[in-house]
């Protein structure tokens, strides 16, 4: 899952960035909201983090430009405490929830993995696929309710796969979710973790589309 965190304040923005890679999360940070707006161009996110108070385009600007685009991607906004108008001028130009500075990061990926479910239409927080089941709060894999253990790479390939069950997923879609900016990738490691996936768990769980990329059946086999 790649969030973009949008957020000035350095040392706020490399504690949030650190607390949502350790949840699994692949975090690009933009500092103003020029940044933002080109990143949420040029790639596709699964969540928004968006403090309001940015340098050049504040955040309310950098969400309505989101909207106006119609830009489905689920946006959490980061405001003051006293700032009650923020937070009601960001929920309606389209913010789908907020936090109040200073916050708690289990309360920050909690309510991601909420907003996350909300957008993939899921009302179980486990995603069930037939004998597997993923538990993104816990981070764990069961296949028949035994726990499997998996690398957080191979815990976030199956974690993109499963949710787009029925979609094919191109190596570089799966890549776009596993790494942010400037996160070195190494040419075959999509193939190595699906490679795992399919020995920890069971090879039929994961098909490959030749020449386009891997995809998890709708329908568990
Ligand atoms: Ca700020």
């Amino acid at each position: 899952m790649r969030i973009l965190l949008v957020e000035d304040d350095s040392l706020l923005a490399d504690g949030v960035r650190a607390g949502l890679a350790q949840a699994g999360f692949a975090v690009d940070l933009a500092i103003d909201g020029e940044e933002a707006l080109l990143a949420a161009q040029s790639q596709s996110y699964d969540a928004v983090v968006l403090d309001l108070g940015l340098p050049r385009v504040d955040g309310l600007s950098v969400l309505r430009r989101i909207r106006e685009g119609n830009q489905p991607v689920p946006v959490l906004i980061l405001t003051a405490r006293d700032a009650i108008g923020d937070r009601v001028k960001g929920l309606d130009a389209g913010a789908d929830d907020y936090l109040i500075k200073p916050f708690d990061l289990t309360e920050l990926q909690a309510r991601l993995r909420a907003l996350l479910r909300r957008a993939s239409h899921r009302a179980d927080p486990v995603v069930r696929h037939g004998r597997v089941a993923l538990d993104p709060a816990a981070r764990s894999v069961t296949l028949d309710g035994q726990a499997v253990e998996l690398s957080a790479r191979e815990f976030a390939t199956l974690q993109a796969l499963l949710m787009n069950a029925g979609r094919v997923l191109s190596k570089a879609q799966i890549e776009d979710k596993l790494y942010g900016w400037g996160e070195e990738i190494e040419s075959n490691a999509v193939e190595v973790y699906v490679h795992h996936l399919r020995r920890k768990l069971f090879p039929d769980l994961i098909r490959t589309v030749r020449g386009v990329g891997y995809l998890i059946p709708r329908e568990p086999a």
